[in-house]
């Protein structure tokens, strides 16, 4: 019996992802992986990004999902090009998954690619995908101790959303435990509080994003 090692297959991923950065930068793809809990409303913030920049940029999104396509048609109904990955339980994307994904679309035709990771704060973090940026999606509903829990996942990450600032009144949650818990792993990060459900402050991190792609500025290569 042969016995494969959690390193051997990060190592295996990590070669994989290299790949697909060359791939994404011999096109001059910008690509940004999104990582949530489940329910954090990564889709609606999506929606309203692709909403916000498509006349900045040429866009397309790969979706993953544990076993429906229910995110996929609703990016689809918005005029993007999407590619579903199906993960059959898995909970979370790798590199080979994304590579066959890339094979769908026309990278030569794009300026940013969303990869929409599979609801989890775990594993996600383990997985270079070949991304230029780790955008993590926090909810206020999720409550205040998520960046204590799961401290991997935000000191990766690149930057932090807090969505459903809405809700801030009806809930218990506080930001400034957000920043302080996050000034102790990832003191630089930025953090944008909105609801993309209402809309509210969606132009500040789409303004920010924009800027991000157009300067080429590239979170991996500064983190190495
Ligand atoms: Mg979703
Ligand atoms: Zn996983």
């Amino acid at each position: 019996m042969k016995i494969i090692l959690k390193r051997d297959i990060l190592e295996a991923n990590t070669a994989e992802a290299e790949g697909n950065r060359r791939a994404f930068r011999e096109h001059g793809v910008f690509v940004v992986n999104l990582m949530s809990s489940p329910g954090s409303g990564k889709t609606t913030l999506l929606e309203k990004t692709l909403e916000r920049l498509g006349k900045s940029f040429r866009m397309a999104v790969i979706e993953g999902d544990l076993y429906t396509s229910h995110d996929a048609e609703r990016i689809e109904g918005r005029g993007v090009p999407v590619v579903q990955i199906n993960t059959e339980g898995g909970c979370h994307l790798d590199a080979r998954m994304v590579a066959a994904a890339m094979a769908e679309l026309d990278l030569a035709r794009l300026d940013l690619l969303f990869i929409e990771n599979v609801g989890n704060l775990v594993c996600p973090a383990a997985f270079d995908l070949g991304e230029d940026l780790k955008v993590i999606i926090l909810s206020t509903t999720e409550g205040n101790d998520k960046v204590v829990k799961y401290p991997i996942m935000f000191r990766d990450a690149d930057v932090v959303i807090l969505n459903k600032a809405d809700l801030l009144p009806h809930v218990d949650f506080d930001v400034d435990v957000l920043r302080r818990d996050l000034g102790e792993i990832n003191p630089e990060i930025p953090v944008f509080t909105m609801s993309a459900k209402t809309g509210s402050g969606v132009e500040a991190w789409c303004r920010w994003l924009e800027g991000v792609v157009r300067r080429g500025d590239r979170a991996v290569e500064n983190r190495k």
